[in-house]
């Protein structure tokens, strides 16, 4: 695949959603990009049975999943197993998809990432893009010489605070949920706690964890998924794409949470 091919659409997520507007796209010929994680919905394999799906009673999550799969092979749609960490968006108006070492261009953007129950850190929202990153590999290069601290809950974060350790001047490791952190160098220094707030003025200055204090100018965040704005940090007020994240927000917050009300939402 030309990495430098500029989609007309591309899709973020390969849940039901996202395989839902990848079928979609296809049938109007567009040329699509659909980005997963290396499993397309832990959420729909994870379902004992589905019964409110029209057609397939009492089917278990896993078969409707391999169902969904299936429909989207027959079509030759290739999945890309990529986590996109980040999105931005050119002078041309072109979004660029950052996934760790590789970009992809696209024209339009669907974001099918599903439903995030994280629970952030005090301050995050207020300094995501000033301080606050998900993307070492895409914005470590604007704290080369500065402190940083990387929080994981994921177990990626133990490459990213690496790769941080050779440009920054400081990496703290906050392991965020009992992960094992071999593999991480010995420059960065291990702290035991939770993040309780992150702060500063305009920038980040400073993060507390447990009772300590870490002077520092950014943190990484490595979770499972991201809210939109997080992958689109500092957009939302500029573009229409505010408009849509508001727009799928409502319908989320609406709790139309269910897989026969996702596959329902026009794909494109
Ligand atoms: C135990 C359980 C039982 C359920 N039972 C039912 C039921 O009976 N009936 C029903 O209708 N629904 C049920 N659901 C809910 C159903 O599974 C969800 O509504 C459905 O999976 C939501 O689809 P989605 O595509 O929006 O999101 P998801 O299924 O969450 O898919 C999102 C996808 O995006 C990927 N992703 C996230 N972030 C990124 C990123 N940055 N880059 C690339 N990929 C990313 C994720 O890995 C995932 O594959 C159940 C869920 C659970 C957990």
């Amino acid at each position: 695949m030309d990495i430098m091919e500029i989609y007309d659409i591309a899709i973020v997520g390969c849940g039901p959603a996202g395989l839902s507007a990848a079928i979609n796209a296809a049938s109007r010929k567009k040329s699509t990009l659909l980005l997963g994680e290396e499993v397309c919905s832990p959420k729909l394999l994870k379902s004992p049975h589905i019964n409110n799906y029209l057609g397939l009673p009492e089917i278990k999550g896993s078969s409707l999943r391999d169902k969904f799969m299936q429909h989207v092979s027959l079509l030759n749609i290739p999945i890309l197993p990529k986590k996109v960490e980040s999105i931005s968006r050119n002078e041309d108006g072109i979004f660029l998809l950052n996934a760790r070492d590789e970009a992809y261009y696209s024209r339009t953007i669907i974001i099918a990432t599903g439903v995030t129950v994280t629970q952030f850190v005090k301050g995050e929202r207020d300094y995501v893009g000033k301080g606050v990153s998900y993307c070492a590999t895409c914005d470590g290069i604007l704290f080369a010489g500065q402190q940083v601290a990387v929080l994981d809950f994921t177990g990626e974060g133990i490459e990213e605070a690496n790769f941080l350790a050779e440009i920054c001047s400081k990496v703290y490791y906050i392991n965020g949920s009992g992960l094992d952190k071999q593999g991480l160098k010995d420059t960065v220094e291990v702290v035991d706690g939770k993040v309780n707030a992150i702060a500063g003025d305009e920038f980040v200055t400073e993060i507390k964890v447990g009772e300590r204090i870490l002077p520092v100018d950014g943190l990484f965040i490595f979770r499972e998924t991201y809210l939109p704005e997080q992958l689109i940090a500092g957009l939302e007020t500029k573009i229409i794409i505010s408009l849509l994240i508001a727009h799928v927000r409502q319908i989320l917050q609406e709790s139309m949470r269910q897989v026969i009300v996702r596959v329902s939402l026009p794909g494109c």
